[in-house]
């Protein structure tokens, strides 16, 4: 196994290659307000075990709170099997008026969009997402409610306007959509990878490890890799994703349940740009059996589709990643409906991930019930790329304690085991 280790010296000096060719980005600055490592035989601060979009985030705004913070991941930050790994993820804030998802997600996107703005190449592409509906959900005046305070445009457009913008979409039984045109795609792995690239310009240090479960004892003051290091820290934060039930089998166990998704790409003809941005928008199809949702042709990866019903319960180490036949078929027959112009294009790739779900979609954020300096954090649920930021900035506050107590919705006796 390759063992990467990166500290502000390394990365100052010859990251290029290191994170899939990360390129260094000044840093200096906020490197001098912060030490980047312990010295010889002193605890880290935190140590962050898991380096998909929770556990990055969590890693860089500890480092901005002035803590020597070491993040490790078993396989690398946004690897092909994690959560966080593909393309691309769906930025929105219609959450049916839920207050807590929908602040997490506005206030995430500034710091997606400062991100990107960075970056050299996007990581937010404002390519508008379009909620499709055959009845007025019960939920959606809370919601533009809400987006209105915050400031976030959404734009009701009916039926036959919605025929004349976007021709390539079948709208059988479709009353009317719901546009945020300031929403869009989140490119997931880039993003990742730019978070922890970051997060290391600036004092952080970033370690391929895979640490293994916590033994059973009275505090946790150290946790060993399988390659028999030993890592001490004064607080640790697990964002593990589907890995969780695995790190600690009695506390999250069935908490967290890991589904199989499937995501499939299609090309269209050639030249045919209707299914690329900005003629189509990433799209929801709210009241259809699954919630069938997408994207258009980004970087001309191809036309995306997902289908966001759970599929059967994995484990995300031996889950193969080769779509079903039935999955393929569910879908061209879907496509046949709602967008004809490629429902007979040849599959030009397709993925298979895990959603990590919790049982009502809810967080886990919430401290071990025996040791006070160790932090889960999981449970994206199919929908938590997006909230990385804010879920960082909360585990900052958590684990310094400018935050006292998690919120209820995120406890972990909150959760119910499932099957
Ligand atoms: C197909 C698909 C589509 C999605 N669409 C959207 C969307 O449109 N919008 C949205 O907001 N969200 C979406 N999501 C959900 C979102 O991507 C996830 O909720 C989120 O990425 C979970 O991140 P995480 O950091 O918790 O987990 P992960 O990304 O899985 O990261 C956990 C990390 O922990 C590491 N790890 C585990 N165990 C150990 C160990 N013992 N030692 C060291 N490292 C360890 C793993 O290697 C992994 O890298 C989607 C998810 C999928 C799968």
């Amino acid at each position: 196994m390759t063992k990467q280790t990166f500290t502000r010296r390394t990365v100052m000096g010859s990251l290029a290659g290191a994170l899939a060719g990360a390129t260094v980005i000044g840093g200096t600055q906020a490197a001098a307000q912060t030490s980047p490592a312990p010295r010889a035989n002193q605890p880290w601060d935190v140590v962050v075990i898991g380096a998909g979009v929770f556990g990055s985030w969590s890693a860089w705004k500890l480092l901005k709170q002035g803590k020597k913070v070491l993040l490790v991941d078993a396989w690398g930050p946004s690897h092909a099997r994690a959560s966080s790994g593909g393309e691309s993820r769906l930025t929105r804030t219609e959450y049916g008026g839920d207050q807590i998802y929908t602040r997490f997600a506005w206030e995430s996107l500034t710091d997606w969009i400062a991100l990107s703005k960075k970056a050299e190449l996007p990581i937010f592409q404002p390519i508008g997402a379009l909620y499709i509906y055959q009845k007025e959900p019960a939920t959606l005046a809370a919601s533009a409610a809400l987006n209105k305070e915050l400031g976030a445009p959404m734009h009701r457009i009916e039926r036959a306007e919605l025929l004349k913008r976007y021709p390539q979409l079948g709208l059988e039984g479709i009353q009317f959509g719901v546009l945020q045109p300031t929403m869009g795609a989140l490119m997931a792995r880039r993003g990742v990878q730019t978070v922890v690239k970051e997060f290391v310009a600036e004092g952080g240090t970033y370690k391929q490890l895979a640490i293994q479960p916590p033994k059973d004892g009275a505090a946790l003051d150290a946790i060993t890799s399988t390659s028999g290091e030993t890592v001490r820290a004064k607080q640790f934060v697990f964002a593990c994703g589907p890995w969780l039930p695995k790190v600690f089998p009695d506390v999250v166990g069935s908490k967290i349940k890991p589904t199989r998704q499937e995501v499939f790409f299609f090309n269209a003809d050639a030249g045919d740009v209707r299914f690329d941005p900005p003629q189509l928008p990433a799209w929801v199809d709210a009241d259809e059996p699954g919630i069938p949702y997408g994207f258009p042709s980004l970087e001309s990866r191809g036309f995306k589709l997902a289908i966001d019903a759970h599929g059967a319960k994995v484990d995300p180490d031996t889950n193969d990643r080769i779509i079903s036949a039935e999955g393929l078929k569910q879908v061209r027959a879907y496509l046949a409906r709602r967008f004809p112009g490629v429902s007979k294009r040849p599959l030009s790739e397709s993925r298979v991930c895990q959603y990590e779900n919790s049982d009502n979609g809810d967080f886990i954020i919430d401290k071990h019930p025996k040791w006070e300096n160790v932090l889960i954090v999981g449970g994206g649920s199919g929908h938590g790329f997006k909230h990385g930021p804010a879920v960082g900035r909360y585990v900052a506050e958590l684990t310094t304690g400018k935050l006292a107590k998690a919120e209820s919705r995120f406890a972990l006796s909150a959760h119910k085991t499932q099957g």
